[in-house]
């Protein structure tokens, strides 16, 4: 039924998308900005679009110009990765109305999953545990506001319901402080998201992030696939990434999977998805729902076997999943971002890759668009690509993953093979289960 997809992103992530078509029988169309002719896929595809200048307002985030490129193609399906408007719902119905096939949820999904207190809501509705918090917006008169936070008990943290990437958010730790960083908060959300409605929430002081991987077809069926463990972050960004999580039970597995694959059902999901919690004291706190494929969708296709991309697209198709839902995982997997920037300030690192090789061996991925020669362009995410170890157990997946760092070479920029090889040897992180705190401190420390 799909015939031929269009990729709406590039770099790594384009070239996944392009190898599962490639695979599967099904045309590509790349589209790029004119920064990025040169990318692996633009060349691999059956067909290129050039959609405008460098930056992404005027390209990867250009609606005509990305709905033009599948009307002149004659593509029947659109994949937006990650990033870009792959959660934009208002993107997701214009694909629709358009007369084409969008790789991912009902745009109606997008939208309540996108707003914070709508999806904390849905979740509750579905039995999946929540930070304790406001019950919808938090109140109106500053003296409802102290009693909500007290009755919750400091620290709390207030977050804009539009929020997104780690932005619109306050933690707050004492009651003469409460007033005035809402106040703050509302602005910002006003500005940043034009929406200043905001909720609060108990502040947890040292949680894990460790977030589920869920399957739905549109036939009722909703499966997980098991957990990962983000919490390797530096400024919310996650750095690496595992699966399983480290210390987490079959039994929580189950429970929780089940659960989720249940609230799959209940919220009519369409596609891959990730629930995000935090996790503190064996206890499992939804923070929000991603509505699209993630970075580190590799640990979990390693220790599944399952082909996450290939999945989407059968399931935007109107297929059955064709994965059971009683899945183990399978030893162990590590993700490490492989980013083009400088290891000590973390400032980006654009420029001519002037040599370039992957490692390689059993239980070795990489998942790059890089090449000899390539440049990389200074107007987009610094990720390069992603290398992935899976092994019988972490012991190995880790030692996998000091060795293929240690065989990567990538000349002519900067990037953080050398922080990922610190992470490495670094003890609470050989040990297992850090808090999403842990790896600034590691840098502080240094
Ligand atoms: P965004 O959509 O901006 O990523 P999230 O709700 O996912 O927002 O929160 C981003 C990060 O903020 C989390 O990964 C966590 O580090 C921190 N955070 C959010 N809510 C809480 C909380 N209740 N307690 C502690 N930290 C939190």
């Amino acid at each position: 039924m799909i015939k031929k997809i269009l990729i709406a992103n590039r770099g790594e992530i384009a070239l996944r998308i392009l190898r599962a078509c490639r695979e599967m029988g099904i045309k590509t169309v790349a589209i790029h900005s004119t920064a990025d002719r040169d990318l692996k896929h633009v060349r691999l595809a059956d067909e290129s679009v050039c959609i405008g200048p460098p930056s992404s307002a005027d390209s990867y985030l250009n609606v005509p110009a990305i709905i033009s490129a599948a009307e002149v193609t004659d593509a029947d399906a659109i994949h937006p990765g990650y990033g870009f408007l792959s959660e934009n719902a208002d993107f997701a119905e214009r694909v629709v109305t358009s007369g084409f096939i969008f790789i991912g949820p009902k745009a109606e999904t997008i939208r309540m999953m996108g707003d914070k207190i709508s999806a904390k809501a849905a979740m509750l509705a579905s039995n999946v545990p929540c930070v304790p918090g406001s019950d919808g917006g938090i109140p109106e008169s500053d003296d409802d506001c102290k009693k909500m936070a007290n009755e919750i008990g400091y620290p709390i943290i207030v977050k804009a319901t539009s929020g997104g990437g780690g932005r619109g958010m306050r933690t707050i730790f004492r009651e003469e402080d409460l007033i005035e960083s809402i106040q703050l908060t509302k602005t910002e959300a006003k500005t940043a998201f034009g929406n200043d409605v905001l909720y609060m929430e108990k502040f947890l002081q040292k949680p894990r992030h460790i977030e589920f991987q869920v399957l739905a077809d549109k036939h009722g069926n909703a499966i997980h696939l098991c957990e990962r463990d983000c919490s390797m972050q530096r400024r919310h960004q996650k750095v690496v990434e595992e699966a399983p999580a480290p210390g987490i039970t079959e039994k929580q597995r189950e429970t929780m999977g089940k659960r989720l694959a249940e609230a799959c059902k209940k919220i009519d999901y369409h596609g891959a998805g990730t629930f995000e919690f935090l996790y503190e004291d064996e206890e499992f706190y939804f923070i929000e729902m991603n509505t699209r494929l993630q970075v580190e969708h590799t640990v979990t296709e390693e220790i599944t076997g399952v082909d996450l991309v290939k999945q989407q697209i059968m399931v935007a198709a109107g297929e059955k999943l064709t994965v059971p839902s009683n899945l183990k995982p399978r030893g162990h997997a590590i993700e490490c971002r492989i980013n083009a920037e400088d290891s000590q300030n973390f400032l980006p690192s654009p420029g001519k890759v002037t040599r370039y090789h992957a490692p390689g061996g059993l239980g070795v991925r990489v998942d790059s668009h890089l090449y000899g020669d390539y440049s990389v362009p200074p107007y987009y995410d610094s990720m390069i690509g992603k290398l992935i170890t899976h092994g019988e157990d972490r012991e190995t997946a880790l030692a996998r993953m000091r060795g293929a760092l240690t065989e990567m070479i990538i000349e002519g920029i900067k990037t953080n093979i050398p922080l990922h090889l610190r992470i490495l040897d670094d003890p609470a992180f050989k040990q297992g289960g850090s808090n999403i705190h842990h790896l600034e401190k590691m840098l502080k420390k240094s």
